[in-house]
C-alpha cells in the first residue's frame, strides 16, 4: 500500500491517483511505484541522512545507470563508427540503440532527429548557432522572462552576430507566460520562439503545445528548453509538434556530460554543421569536404558514448513505471511542502502558477536566503539558493535569490516534514 492517499493528504486535488492502483497498473504492465522502494535504487540516497532537495540541479542516478556505466568500461570500451573489430561493433551498436531508446522516449519520428549532446546547454547553442547562420538582419526571436541563462545568453550572442532582435515574452505575478502579450510579439519577422517547458525556478509548467500551435501560424519555429520536463512529464515531441527540444541527462537521473537535441529532420537537413571534425564528414580533401548524414552530421569528435549508453539505461529506469502516477506523487510532494510551509511567518511563495512541477521557491522576510540554505544543509536538508540562473527573473521579482526544494520521485513526505521543522529551527537562530 502506498503511504500517499488521499485520506493522509488533504483535500488537494488528487487527479487520477486512487488507492486500489495495481489494477490500473495490470493494463499497462508497469512497476508499481512505491518511493519508500525506489529509494533503494539510488546508493547516494543512502549513503547520506540528507534530504536531497536539489533535484532540479541535478538528479541522483539509480544503481542500474551507475552498472551500465561501469560494465561498458570495464568489459568493452571501444571507440564507434570506426573499427571493423568486433568491440567497436559492439559498442557502436549500443550507442545507436541508445539512440533509439531516446527517441522512443521522447516519441520522435526516427533517431536520425535525436542528436547527443553534452547538455541542454551545448543543444540551445547548436541551435543559435547553426540554425541561427540562417537568420538575416532584422529577424526576431522570442524568449520568456523565466528563462534560464542558457536559454538567454546563446540568442543574445546570435542577435549581436547577425543583428536581430530578442523580444521578451512578459509574465504575470503568479509566474505564468501572459499569452495575449506572446501574440502581440508574433509577427512574419519572428523566425524562433525559444521557451522553457518547466521553469527551474518556478516551477511554472509552460502551455507549449498551445504556444507551438501560436507559433507556426506565423511561420516561426520553436525550441523547448526540457531541462526540468523530460524527467516529470511524458514529453511526445511529435505531439507538441515543437521543432526542436533539448534536455540534459543529469537531471533525467543519467550522467553528466551527456544530453540530447530532438529536432524536426527537415529542419538539420538545412542547418549547418555546428562543430567540425572527425565522425561528421562524408569526405575530406584540402578543397572541399562534404558532411556526413544525420545524426552524424551533428556529431563531431569522438562522442561521449559511455554517457548515452547510460542516459537509455536511466530513461529505461524512468520508463518501467507509469509516469503519471509519478508525476502525481510528486505533486502531492508540492502540495504538502506548501501546506507546511505556508504555516510559517512572513514566508513568500514565487511561482503560483495552477499548472505546477514539483519546484518550490520561497523566500522568508528579513533572512537572507544563502543563510538559510547553510542552516538547512547543517540538519541533513539540501536546498538550492541563489538566483538559480535566471537574474532577470529575480529582477522581474525584485529579490536577489530565492530558497528552492526541488523534489523528484525518490523523496518522501517525511523529508519535506523534516525539512519544515528545519527551517523552523533556523528561524528561531535567525531572527
Ligand atoms: C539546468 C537547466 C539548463 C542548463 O542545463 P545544463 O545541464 O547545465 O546544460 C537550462 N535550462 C533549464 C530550465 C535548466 O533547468
Amino acid at each position: 500500500m502506498p503511504n500517499w492517499n488521499r485520506t493522509q493528504l488533504g483535500d488537494q486535488p488528487v487527479l487520477g491517483l486512487s488507492i486500489d492502483y495495481p489494477i490500473a497498473l495490470d493494463k499497462s504492465m508497469k512497476t508499481p511505484f512505491d518511493a519508500e522502494i525506489i529509494r533503494k535504487d539510488f546508493p547516494a540516497i543512502s549513503l547520506h541522512n540528507l534530504a536531497y532537495f536539489d533535484n532540479a540541479a541535478t538528479a541522483h542516478k539509480p544503481q542500474v545507470v551507475i552498472d551500465t556505466i561501469r560494465s561498458f568500461y570495464t568489459t568493452e570500451n571501444a571507440n564507434v563508427h570506426r573499427a571493423v573489430h568486433h568491440l567497436s561493433q559492439q559498442a557502436t551498436f549500443k550507442y545507436e540503440e541508445s539512440r533509439k531508446i531516446v527517441a522512443d522516449f521522447i516519441n520522435a519520428a526516427n533517431e536520425r532527429e535525436i542528436i547527443f549532446t553534452r547538455g541542454t546547454t551545448e543543444g540551445i547553442n547548436l541551435v543559435a548557432f547553426s540554425y541561427g547562420s540562417l537568420l538575416e538582419a532584422g529577424d526576431e526571436i522570442l524568449i520568456s522572462t523565466m528563462e534560464h541563462h542558457s536559454n538567454i545568453v546563446p540568442w543574445q550572442m546570435l542577435c549581436e552576430r547577425k543583428n536581430c532582435v530578442l523580444k521578451v515574452i512578459p509574465i504575470n505575478p503568479q509566474g505564468e507566460i501572459i499569452e495575449e502579450k506572446f501574440e502581440e510579439l508574433l509577427n512574419e519577422k519572428t523566425r524562433l520562439v525559444a521557451i522553457t517547458h518547466i521553469s527551474n525556478t518556478l516551477g511554472t509548467i509552460n502551455p507549449v503545445k498551445r504556444l507551438v500551435e501560436k507559433a507556426h501560424k506565423t511561420g516561426a519555429k520553436v525550441l523547448i528548453d526540457g531541462a526540468q520536463s523530460a524527467q516529470h512529464l511524458c514529453i511526445d515531441v511529435r505531439d507538441l509538434d515543437c521543432d526542436f527540444f533539448v534536455f540534459s541527462g543529469h537531471k533525467a537521473f543519467g550522467p553528466t556530460g551527456i544530453g540530447v537535441l530532438y529536432a524536426k529532420e527537415a529542419i538539420l537537413e538545412k542547418m549547418p554543421p555546428y562543430q567540425t571534425g572527425g565522425e561528421m564528414i562524408e569526405s575530406v580533401s584540402f578543397s572541399k569536404t562534404t558532411f556526413n548524414s544525420l545524426p552524424f552530421k551533428f556529431e563531431a569528435g569522438t562522442p561521449h558514448i559511455a554517457g548515452a549508453i547510460g542516459l537509455a539505461s536511466a530513461l529505461q529506469y524512468i520508463s518501467q513505471f507509469d509516469r503519471t502516477q509519478i508525476a502525481e506523487y510528486e505533486k502531492q510532494l508540492l502540495y504538502h511542502a506548501e501546506r507546511k510551509l505556508s504555516e510559517i511567518e512572513n514566508i513568500r511563495f514565487f511561482g503560483q502558477s495552477k499548472n505546477k512541477a514539483s519546484i518550490l521557491s520561497f523566500n522568508i522576510k528579513n533572512v537572507h536566503p544563502y543563510d538559510l540554505g547553510v542552516l538547512l544543509d547543517k540538519q541533513g536538508v539540501a536546498v538550492r539558493t541563489g538566483h538559480h540562473c535566471t537574474e532577470p527573473l529575480m529582477d522581474f521579482f525584485g529579490i536577489p535569490g530565492t530558497v528552492r526544494a526541488s523534489f523528484a520521485f525518490y523523496n518522501t513526505f517525511e523529508e519535506i516534514e523534516k525539512m519544515e521543522f528545519a527551517l523552523k529551527k533556523s528561524l528561531r537562530l535567525l531572527l
